[in-house]
């Protein structure tokens, strides 16, 4: 009997259980059925053990892997409860700041406070943490050594399941050497600027004499010279006037943010009234029209530059038409991710894919020298520095033959 009831299986599987069994009597029976029973509760129970095991050798795999890339980031990492208390920091953190973990755990972010930054700033910090849910930005802080320095700090709110805040979690990295190079790039930057500006100035004047001599030679030399002669001299000024127009160009694109110049706020309608009365003779000449559709918001700027662009991009509209229909050009705005946002479609002869970034550049001009009125392939070269200046950015779209659209972002008036 005992190898009957051993030799049944009592792996979990077992509906043999309730089998009667040969040779056992009731009291037997119920026994063996109760102790199936109870075997096949204790393998369902391994398995889902086992099964818990592995998942919770998952979960310690992933914390593993998330430990390590935060004690192994070059980023500084700082958790601190809802209270502020700080509550872990990485290794990051002390080799930017000097301060060990147990020097700040249980202690505030505030032990790094430089004191550069006032109320407002740290007012607006926990405005946007608790509105948007982080903030990122530069900051001053101090070093256990007592240094302050630049940081790029990005803090984000983490909330529970029922949207409590739970941590805040800071990150940052220490921006010193970026500023260096900056604060370098910026020196080299207006050095060139300055090269450009002062060699494009002095250049001016031997031209000058140039032009004034050939001109002298052109109205008292007619006797002397023949025609070839006097063609000669037509040359040698018609050089020297696009000379010192290419000079006259170079000097406004080295000007272009060279001062620091007050930005205000712009009233676009205005400007564009003072910018087609510039262009009156062109579009009276071609029969041109420029429509304004919509409200053009009012842009946060440098006026003269702000000016010189639209002049650059609704002069380039009327200049490069085609022949067979006159300009129309419509001007447009809209307010977009707080930024205006500014377009110019033409109806002129368009761009090819290839050249859509290159005429941005300086001296890129896609015609012949004297093709389309002439030029020097500053224009939009300006036009890019004042959007960049300003904080954004211009882009062409085009369908050749058809015309052109000129789209720019610059800063909102009312956001700033
Ligand atoms: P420039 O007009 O003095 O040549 P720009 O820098 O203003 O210099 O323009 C560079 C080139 O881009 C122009 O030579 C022309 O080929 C092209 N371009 C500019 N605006 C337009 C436009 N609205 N339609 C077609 N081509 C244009």
């Amino acid at each position: 009997m005992r190898d009957e009831v051993l030799g049944n299986p009592i792996d979990g599987r077992g509906d043999q259980a309730r089998t009667p069994l040969i040779g056992c009597d009731d009291e037997q029976q119920e026994f063996y059925e109760k102790f199936s029973l109870l075997t096949n509760e204790l393998a369902t129970a391994n398995r889902e053990l086992a099964k818990k095991n592995d998942e919770i050798q998952c979960l310690n795999d992933k914390f593993q892997l998330f430990s390590d890339a935060v004690e192994r980031s070059n980023e500084a990492i700082v958790f601190t409860d809802p209270d502020e208390t700080i509550i872990f920091v990485n290794g990051a953190f002390s080799q930017i700041t000097g301060y060990s973990a147990e020097d700040v755990i249980g202690r505030t972010p505030r032990i790094l406070s430089s004191g550069h930054h006032d109320k407002e700033f740290y007012r607006r910090m926990w405005e946007s943490l608790s509105e948007n849910g982080f903030w990122h930005g530069e900051i001053v802080n101090r070093r256990k050594n007592g240094d302050t320095f630049p940081e790029f700090l990005t803090i984000n709110t983490i909330t529970n399941r029922d949207g409590r805040v739970s941590h805040y979690a800071g990150f940052f990295s220490d921006a010193t050497t970026h500023k260096v190079q900056e604060a370098q790039l910026r020196k080299i930057n207006s050095e060139l600027e300055q090269f450009a500006y002062v060699t494009s100035h002095d250049l001016r004047e031997p031209l000058r004499m140039i032009s004034s001599y050939i001109g002298l030679i052109e109205r008292d030399g007619k006797h002397l010279f023949d025609k070839r002669m006097m063609d000669y001299f037509g040359f040698v000024r018609s050089g020297a006037e696009r000379m010192d127009r290419l000079i006259l160009d170079v000097l406004a694109f080295s000007r272009v943010g060279r001062y620091e110049m007050a930005r205000t706020r712009i009233d676009l309608p205005a400007l564009i009234e003072r910018v087609t009365a510039q262009l009156r003779g062109t579009l009276d000449g071609c029969g041109g029209r420029i429509a304004v559709v919509g409200e053009l918001p009012p842009v946060y700027g440098v006026e003269s530059e702000v000016e010189r662009l639209f002049v650059n991009v609704l002069s380039n509209a009327l200049k490069y038409c085609d022949q067979g229909r006159p300009p129309r050009i419509i001007l447009s705005g809209k307010v977009d991710r707080e930024m205006g946002v500014y377009a110019v479609a033409d109806n002129g002869i368009g761009i090819e894919g290839q050249f859509l970034d290159r005429i941005f550049r300086m001296f890129q001009r896609l015609h012949a020298r004297e093709a389309f009125g002439g030029g020097t392939g500053i224009g939009l070269a300006i036009c890019r520095k004042v959007v960049e200046n300003h904080g954004g950015r211009i882009w062409v779209e085009s369908e050749p033959g058809r015309g052109s659209t000129f789209t720019f972002t610059l800063p909102l008036a009312d956001s700033a």
